[in-house]
């Protein structure tokens, strides 16, 4: 039986390692018949040779899992040692080895090694053997105790030998320990060296009895010994197989149950992830969501300009104060509402963007004067709102609409322009009792409107009587709709004179409203509503018609009223239209009157409000012909700059320095200044408003060449102007007897027209 080291070209190691073999089994087989006898070999021998070579070739059993052949040639070897002694041995060894060798390499090292490690090991037991024992060839003689001791060690020493090269060679192959892989591979094969010495042994003593024929017999014995060992190997290699498949599978099992959990956790983690993801998108949604619905949220109770609460949110906010006043009774709150004065100043003359910072600016000066716990609120254009939350007294909303006047008094520096404001403020009290937001804020306005019909900045806390008036106001705004086709309006005329010669230059129309209820109501009770409502352009218009039409009548009775001219009254809210021109055209064109004939009066401040634009529509008014007139000169501030790109033809000097002519000597120095200033620039002079007979012989005495008033006549209807414009009108010869004595101080007006 013999061992067979199949190596794969290893490393140096083992190469070198063969090499050692190779060359000590060399030397054993050279040495050998140095010192062991060469015995006779018979027929005999050359027979056990031959079966040694064939069975060690023919029945070869691999050991699983390594490649090592195990061989029943030692049981031959084992009986050469004992019936021909250690030289034949030794040879047969070799020559087992080699044809081993030759079975299971092609490489001649290989073969060279496999040969000399049986060689070597079988040297090796045979050295041990001569070292104890004496001459291998006697061995068989021992009685049989020594015998037994003997064979014992012959198996040993050729076994731990034979295994001990193997495992030497495999160990430095796989790098693992000697000992562990002797261990391992080697150790349980001690039984069959064991057993083939045994039947070796029991051979030799029947050779001895029983000669060849015991061979005879031995032989199928040993076939047997061979055959059950080749089928236990068989059993061994399978159940290795099968425990090899069975672990293989077992592996696999493990590597798929490994491969499956690491699946599982990949596909749990992606899993979570995939959650993780999921929530986060889902929390990046909701929190999106939140936030626009938050953005549309602030979007719909904010301004956008100011980021103010805007009137809804304001509203909300009273409905919550208006309820706690309801359950609390010393609970107190007040609304502010503020309108800037003239904000339309700031957008006409430095632009919308400035007025955008003046209302930006102002939000944040309101903002300053109030507490965390009240409310600013823009509620559009120049309005603002304060609500003022739980207040001690009532007296605090007048407090806070005096401070926030007093915040207003220094400017507002927006991109470098210094901009002066005031505001109007009304105050509406919890304590007046409201149930809905509206009314409050209402209420709230309409003190608004009183405070800028006192003249603005300024405040005012509204009363019930306020309340009254408005709903009046309400009443007469939808009388007025209704004043124009129902016929209820008038046009009265007022005679313009010349005060040189006395002469009737004209008139101006005034309307007259004749109420069916209220009865007759003065103009400057309906038309700023008119203005208000813009009903004044229609009813303006109606005048205008009414007046020309008028005019024309007149001028076609007599060649003597010819070169009368007719002045109407526009508004401030007509100026502002840019269809005004086209539509004045047309009623030239209806009622056929010269354009020269047609005065157009507007007031001074109503040019001076919207200076620039008013400057442009004056042009394309006189481009018609027609002639311009500033009304209630030198109550409106006028810049003398503009006064002086103004295209107008006449100052109407209002009546109110016309009425304290007499007065104080400054008052007389007024008109003197006008009329030069008006002299200056080619325009001429009404005086309104001349009422007494002193005021006109100063008139005169000035060179003004219009006057305008009482003393000659007041407003009239067309049929009363029509009686006596066909006469002489009666104040000529009254009031302008001769040239020389015109000045009649304390005299009154002889003539007396009927008034209206
Ligand atoms: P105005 O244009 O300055 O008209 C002169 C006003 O002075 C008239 O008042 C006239 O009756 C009054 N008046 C004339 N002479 C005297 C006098 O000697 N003493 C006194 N105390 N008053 C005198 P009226 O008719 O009440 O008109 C008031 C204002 O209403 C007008 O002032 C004018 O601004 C406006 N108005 C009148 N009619 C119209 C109109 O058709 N359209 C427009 N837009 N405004 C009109
Ligand atoms: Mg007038
Ligand atoms: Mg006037």
């Amino acid at each position: 039986m013999d061992t067979v080291i199949q190596t794969t070209g290893w490393p140096r190691a083992t190469t070198l390692y063969r090499y050692s073999i190779i060359i000590c089994g060399a030397a054993a087989l050279v040495s050998a018949p140095r010192w062991l006898s060469i015995p006779h070999f018979d027929l005999r021998f050359l027979f056990l040779v031959a079966v040694t070579i064939l069975v060690s070739s023919r029945f070869a059993v691999q050991i699983p899992r390594v490649n090592t052949n195990v061989t029943v040639s030692d049981t031959f070897i084992f009986l050469v040692l004992l019936l021909y002694g250690g030289f034949a041995g030794i040879v047969l060894a070799a020559a087992e080895g080699l044809f081993s060798g030759l079975r299971i390499s092609k490489t001649p090292v290989m073969i060279a090694f496999n040969s000399a490690m049986m060689a070597c090991s079988t040297f090796l037991t045979v050295v041990v053997l001569r070292v104890f024992f004496g001459s291998v060839a006697d061995l068989r003689t021992f009685e049989l105790s020594s015998f037994i001791a003997a064979v014992g060690t012959m198996a040993m020493v050729q076994y731990f030998a034979n295994t001990g090269f193997s495992a030497i060679g495999l160990a430095l192959k796989t790098r693992e320990s000697v000992w562990l892989t002797w261990q391992k591979h080697y150790l349980w094969t001690s039984i069959t060296y064991l057993a083939g010495a045994a039947v070796a042994a029991a051979t030799v003593n029947s050779f001895a009895k029983a000669g060849f024929t015991i061979f005879i017999v031995g032989a199928p014995v040993i076939a047997i010994i061979y055959f059950t060992y080749h089928k236990y190997l068989d059993e061994i290699k399978s159940t290795s197989a099968q425990a090899e498949q069975a672990e293989r599978q077992r592996a696999e099992a493990e590597r798929a149950r490994a491969e499956a959990e690491r699946e599982r956790a990949e596909q749990a983690e992606r899993h979570v992830e995939e959650l993780n993801r999921h929530i986060a998108e889902q929390e990046r949604i909701s929190s999106q969501l939140k936030e626009s619905k938050e953005h549309f949220r602030h979007a719909a109770f904010h301004d956008t300009l100011t980021n103010l609460p805007n009137r809804a949110l304001l509203a909300e906010n009273l409905k919550f104060v208006i309820e706690r006043a309801k359950q609390h009774e010393d609970y107190q709150f007040a609304v502010l509402f503020l309108d800037l004065d003239r904000f339309k100043n700031v957008n006409d003359s430095l632009g919308h963007s400035i007025g955008d910072q003046l209302l930006i600016a102002m939000a944040r000066r309101l903002e300053s004067c109030t507490r965390e716990a009240d409310m600013v609120a823009r509620l559009g254009g120049d309005e603002f709102a304060v609500l003022l939350d739980g207040i001690p007294d009532q007296n605090e909303a007048a407090r806070m609409g005096q401070r926030i006047q007093e915040k207003l008094q220094s400017p507002f520096n927006l991109s470098g322009h210094e901009v002066f404001t005031t505001t109007s403020i009304g105050i509406a009290l919890s304590s007046t009792g409201y149930d809905h937001p509206e009314n409050m804020l209402r209420d709230a306005d309409t003190a608004m409107y009183r405070a800028k019909a006192k003249g603005k900045a300024c405040y005012e806390i509204f009363d019930k009587g306020m309340h009254t008036h408005a709903v009046y106001l309400l009443q007469m705004e939808n009388d007025l709709r209704r004043a124009i086709e129902r016929e209820e309006l008038r046009v009265h005329y007022q005679p313009i004179v010349s005060l040189d010669s006395g002469q009737l230059a004209g008139f101006e129309a005034l309307v007259r409203w004749q109420h069916p209820e209220r009865g007759f109501i003065n103009p400057s009770d309906f038309i700023p509503l008119a203005e208000d409502t813009g009903l004044i352009v229609p009813l303006g218009l109606w005048v205008l018609r009414r007046a020309c039409e008028q005019l024309g009548q007149w001028q076609w009775q007599s060649a003597a009223n010819r070169s009368l001219f007719m002045s109407v009254n526009l508004s401030g809210k007509q100026v502002a239209r840019p269809k005004l021109v086209s539509e004045i055209r047309q009623v030239l064109e209806e009622t056929r009157i010269d354009p020269k004939y047609l005065k157009l009066e507007i007031t001074e401040s109503a040019v001076m409000e919207n200076a620039e634009t008013a400057v442009q529509l004056l042009r394309r008014l006189k481009a018609l012909g027609v002639q311009l007139s500033i009304d209630d000169f030198g109550t409106g501030y006028s810049s003398l700059g503009y006064l002086h790109r103004f295209p107008v033809n006449t100052l109407k000097v209002d009546r109110s320095f016309v009425g304290r002519i007499g007065e104080a000597a400054e008052n007389i120095e007024i008109v003197r200044t006008i009329i030069s200033l008006a002299e200056n620039m080619g325009m001429e002079v009404v005086a309104e408003g001349v009422e007494t007979l002193s005021q006109l012989a100063q008139l005169r005495k000035l060179n003004c060449q219009y006057g305008q008033g009482y003393l000659f006549s007041r407003p009239v209807d067309a049929e009363s102007v029509s009686t006596w414009i066909s006469r002489k009108p009666h104040w000529q010869e009254a009031l302008f007897p001769s040239k020389s004595d015109y000045f009649v101080p304390g005299q009154p007006a002889v003539v007396q027209l009927r008034s209206a």
